[in-house]
């Protein structure tokens, strides 16, 4: 079966950016921290102190940032 990572409580993400952080740090060569790097990104909306998630087209499913996010925005099946 296909692993298949979603966003299921975007309204619960503080904007801790543990999902980026585990992700470019799991998933670059270099093994680097920096969220820049990451196939997921958090905006924080214009004006409000909640944040969007959203992954990006180079995702590979692995489900790692669901694992680090201790708000259960993220989950992966
Ligand atoms: S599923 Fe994997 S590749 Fe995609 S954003 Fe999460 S950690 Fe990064
Ligand atoms: S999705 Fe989870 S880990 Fe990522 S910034 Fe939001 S609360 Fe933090």
């Amino acid at each position: 079966m296909t692993r298949q990572t979603k966003i299921i409580a975007e309204e619960n993400c503080s904007g801790c950016l543990s999902c980026t952080l585990a992700c470019s740090f799991f998933n670059t060569p270099e093994k680097v921290f920096n969220p820049s790097r990451a196939h997921v990104y958090i905006e924080r909306k214009e004006g409000q102190n909640t944040f969007e998630v959203n992954f990006k087209e180079d995702c590979i499913d692995c489900g790692t940032c669901a694992e680090y996010c201790h708000y259960g925005v993220i989950s992966v099946e």
